[in-house]
């Protein structure tokens, strides 16, 4: 039986999105008395007082940190209740977070839930075909350990600058690394060259972030140190957690396509030393879209390709590299 008055009576005590919103922003000002007054008894009773209300609140604000930017957000039906969930780009999580706040069916707060986002970012960016002509950011073979347009292939998808990002990494044998691995020099990327993927202005440089220990990633700083060169198409390559004060070049300064701009490092959310490239439309990567990276001329597996996006388990080097050393191979006396 359908009864109109008693549904919208359950209706108005739903949380709207505004309501939501201003629950979370009262979160990471560290403001309890909201959420203390919206709360269920359940969840009274399992939190005790607002003083353990507001602990809970920090341990979730300490795991999520300073948010950058809201990816999506949305109000669904769930147990007879609601939930709320927004999915953001955070300082101490590189690759997005959801948070969910859980509302039973009287609009009262029963709980509060993070995890790492796993849903790609929407994009209005896919069909995009890059404009700059990129060589990929390094010579010799490097391992795509992230890389792709699916979650699955890519662990950088949830995040709209990030959103065609790609992870890479040197491999040798077993792994990454000789000896133990404790030590940013153990690995095979440490130190390498990285270049710029075209030619274009640099402009953004940070350079003072200390290197990690392997293994210890450091929050709050993203990527580390980076260099942002805008190509004069629209088009921004950003590489980052490059090794500190490696950076050669300052904001301002023309770089060429595979002029080295700075070293491999071990800075920012990074647990062992690699480097980070995407192409955004924006210089500031906060507010950026991803833009897909056709890089031209490389092998994949040994395969030449064209023009083409680096994929997840791929090893990738750069062709004219390539053919160089294939040359000096074949003639070895030189010319
Ligand atoms: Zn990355």
């Amino acid at each position: 039986m359908f009864v109109p008055a008693l549904i919208s009576l359950v209706l108005a005590q739903a949380p709207s999105l505004k309501e939501s919103r201003a629950l979370v922003d009262d979160l990471y000002a560290a403001r309890s008395g909201p959420m203390w007054k919206r709360a269920s008894v359940a969840l009274k009773t399992k939190v005790g007082s607002e003083a353990g209300l507001g602990q809970v609140m920090a341990a979730t604000r300490n795991s999520l940190g300073r948010e950058v930017r809201v990816i999506t957000e949305s109000l669904v039906d769930a147990n007879g209740g609601t939930l709320y969930r927004r999915v953001s780009a955070v300082t101490n999580w590189a690759r997005g977070m959801e948070l969910e706040l859980a509302f039973d069916a009287d609009g009262r707060l029963t709980g509060m839930t993070t995890r790492p986002a796993v849903k790609e970012a929407p994009t209005v960016t896919a069909l995009h075909k890059t404009k700059t002509p990129l060589r990929l950011p390094f010579d010799g073979p490097w391992y795509v350990l992230w890389g792709g347009r699916k979650y699955d292939d890519n662990r950088h998808t949830p995040v709209p600058d990030m959103r065609y990002a790609m992870d890479v990494f040197i491999v040798k044998g077993p792994g990454t690394f000789q000896g133990s691995g404790g030590r940013n020099e153990d690995y095979w990327a440490w130190g390498q060259p990285m270049l710029a993927p075209a030619d274009g202005v640099v402009v953004a440089v940070e350079n003072g972030v200390p290197d990690n220990v392997p293994n210890q990633p450091r929050p709050g700083v993203l990527y580390g140190n980076t260099v942002v060169i805008d190509h004069g198409t629209g088009e921004f390559s950003l590489l980052g957690h490059l090794q500190k004060g490696s950076v050669s070049v300052k904001v301002g300064d023309r770089v060429v396509a595979g002029q080295q701009v700075a070293r491999c490092g071990n800075s920012g959310m990074s647990t062992e030393p690699h480097l980070h490239y995407q192409l955004m439309d924006d210089a500031e990567w906060t507010k950026a879209q991803g833009l897909p990276a056709q890089f031209r001329g490389y092998l994949a597996n040994g395969r030449l390709v064209e023009t083409g996006e680096p994929l997840r388990t791929q090893v990738v080097s750069h062709a004219a590299v390539e053919a160089r050393r294939e040359t000096a191979r074949e003639s070895p006396a030189g010319e």
